[in-house]
């Protein structure tokens, strides 16, 4: 029986950074070829097609880089892979990992991996992290799970993962759900099923954007009161506690919410917005009164990219998102 086929995009981050050309610091330097090459163990897992189509520092991806990615990996679905892996930074892979989790429209799994250490560094985690990605990616009960992050032999899926710690090995997890399952003797486990998915259709336009602010204590008005002339898509605000804001910010809301979507999210890192349970100016039940959605557990940057998505999409984005906020 022949190998599966087993696509890899690299797009750069710490997985394929080196020290170069005597400048301070690590770059992104390794690409695909050279990372395949470091992990002959691949070989006797599937046939891999794998390209690099960026080397870049995380935090500089862009939506139309991301969405070029997102209709790579189709293609390497229609061309026959059995599922396909992306490599890239650490520091904003839970966004990209969301966004694409949000359009996947497949069984076959897209599996996100990384490195916490460099490549040339003493016990780089990179070369673990790809191998136990394509163990998932390959793996049948993996189907129908859409996006997933692997890091240290953990499985998490797109929609609850972040990385909650700036340097550690482990900095990936799943606040409030734990991971999907892990890696045991080169063999995945799954904890839990998979659960139903809809994906949204891929935008039709990448030009726009959605503001986040957090509310923070005594915080000004300033910023808030320029945000609809500003040309904005819609705002997710980082609310503190249960998604809460301050009065005076509650009061300038109310204008914003009339022009664009607004969300409020939660700061905490963990746990759910409350709807119904504080009453006072700023509260959740103030603030959907003034027209504001409520995100659930659904974190702030990720409300950015659902909102984001929607409002590519056009039509009625504030009913759609609102319906979506519902489902989760
Ligand atoms: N520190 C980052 C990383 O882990 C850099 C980046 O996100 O590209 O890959």
């Amino acid at each position: 029986m022949p190998l599966p086929l087993l696509a890899i995009a690299a797009l750069g981050g710490t997985l394929s950074m080196t020290a170069r050309d005597g400048a301070p610091g690590i770059q992104p330097s390794v690409d695909a070829q050279a990372m395949l090459a470091a992990l002959p163990q691949l070989g006797a897992m599937a046939r891999v097609q794998a390209q690099t189509l960026r080397l870049v520092p995380s935090a500089s991806l862009t939506f139309v880089q991301l969405l070029e990615v997102f209709d790579w990996a189709n293609a390497q679905i229609a061309a026959g892979a059995a599922g396909v892996i992306v490599t890239q930074g650490t520091d904003t892979l839970e966004e990209s990992a969301f966004l694409l989790d949000l359009l996947w429209p497949h069984p076959q799994p897209l599996v996100f991996t990384a490195a916490m250490r460099g490549a040339a560094q003493v016990s780089a985690d990179g070369p673990a992290n790809l191998l136990a990605a394509a163990t998932v990616a390959l793996a049948p009960g993996s189907a129908g799970r859409g996006v997933l992050v692997v890091m240290n032999d953990s499985v998490h899926a797109a929609r609850h993962v972040r990385k909650t710690h700036t340097l550690a090995l482990d900095a990936f997890t799943s606040p409030g759900h734990g991971p999907l399952g892990s890696l045991v003797e080169g063999q995945v486990r799954y904890r839990h099923g998979a659960t139903p998915r809809q994906p949204l259709p891929r935008p039709t336009r990448s030009d726009h954007q959605v503001a986040l602010l957090e509310a923070t204590l005594a915080a000004d008005t300033l910023l808030l009161e320029q945000l609809p002339a500003l040309g904005y898509a819609g705002l997710v605000v980082a609310g503190s506690g249960a998604g809460h804001v301050s009065a005076e910010w509650a009061e300038v809301l109310t204008g914003i919410a009339a022009a664009m979507p607004v969300i409020i999210a939660s700061r905490t890192g963990q746990g759910s917005t409350a709807r119904q349970t504080y009453g006072y100016v700023g509260s959740e039940i103030d603030l959907q009164r003034r027209g504001a959605l409520m995100a659930g557990e659904l974190c702030p940057r990720k409300c950015r990219l659902l909102m984001w998505v929607l409002a590519g999409s056009g039509g009625d984005v504030r009913g759609r998102l609102g319906d979506w906020l519902a489902a989760i």
